[in-house]
């Protein structure tokens, strides 16, 4: 398969092409379909499966560059991951003018957030313990995302997130996407999917 059969962008297809990203991986050419029609998506992939390209360019092209708010959240277990997420989605969004994506994680100070927050972010990468400080503070407000990503769910949910993610996933609107992606599925992350997601698509690369 080749991208070009997804419906994409002509300048997402050629940011792709100098990505050097030629074909879709498996997830990729699975999931892209469902995430670019809005469908709530839970999928099984591992890191180094493509899984973030595979909700990042969904991502990038509903965005409206022009609306100046928080448009998509990740949530992500570490810091290293919000990074590398946030990395990705920086190229990702060279197809379209504009698009900032802020990342949010602990372990740094507040305050330079705050200020990045205040000139506003179409995507937010962040842990889930960072987000609900910037929420409580007011800082950060959720109403007009139109997705939500839950990256390595599973081990959010192993390290003690669960009610972080029920705090933030509720202040965000019902009608937004959720899609979940974890290496495993233990009953937690069904339980966690039934919760949040409307008529998922299961996906196994
Ligand atoms: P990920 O699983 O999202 O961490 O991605 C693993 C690596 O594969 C990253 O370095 C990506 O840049 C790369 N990658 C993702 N999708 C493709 C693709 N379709 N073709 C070539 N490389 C890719």
């Amino acid at each position: 398969p080749s991208f070009k059969e997804f419906g994409l962008s002509p300048a997402m297809v050629s940011n792709l092409e100098q990505l050097g990203f030629e074909h879709p991986t498996e997830i990729q050419a699975k999931a892209l379909p469902q995430c670019l029609a809005r469908r709530d998506v839970i999928a099984m992939a591992q890191t180094g499966s493509g899984k973030t390209a595979a909700f990042g360019i969904g991502l990038v092209e509903h965005l409206n560059p022009r609306l100046f708010a928080v448009q998509a959240l990740i949530l992500c277990p570490t810091r290293e991951l919000a990074d590398q997420v946030s990395k990705a989605l920086r190229e990702l969004a060279r197809a379209r003018d504009n698009v900032k994506v802020l990342t949010l994680c602990g372990g740094v100070s507040i305050g330079p957030q705050i200020g990045s927050l205040s000139h506003g972010a179409h995507i937010v990468v962040g842990t889930p313990g960072r987000i609900q400080d910037h929420l409580r503070k007011g800082t950060l407000t959720l109403d007009r995302v139109g997705t939500v990503v839950l990256d390595e769910a599973d081990r959010m949910l192993d390290m003690g997130f669960e009610d972080a993610m029920e705090d933030i996933l509720g202040q965000t609107p019902e009608t937004r996407q959720t899609l979940m992606f974890s290496a495993t599925w233990p009953e937690s992350i069904r339980k966690l999917s039934a919760r949040y997601q409307q008529d998922p698509v299961d996906v196994r690369a």
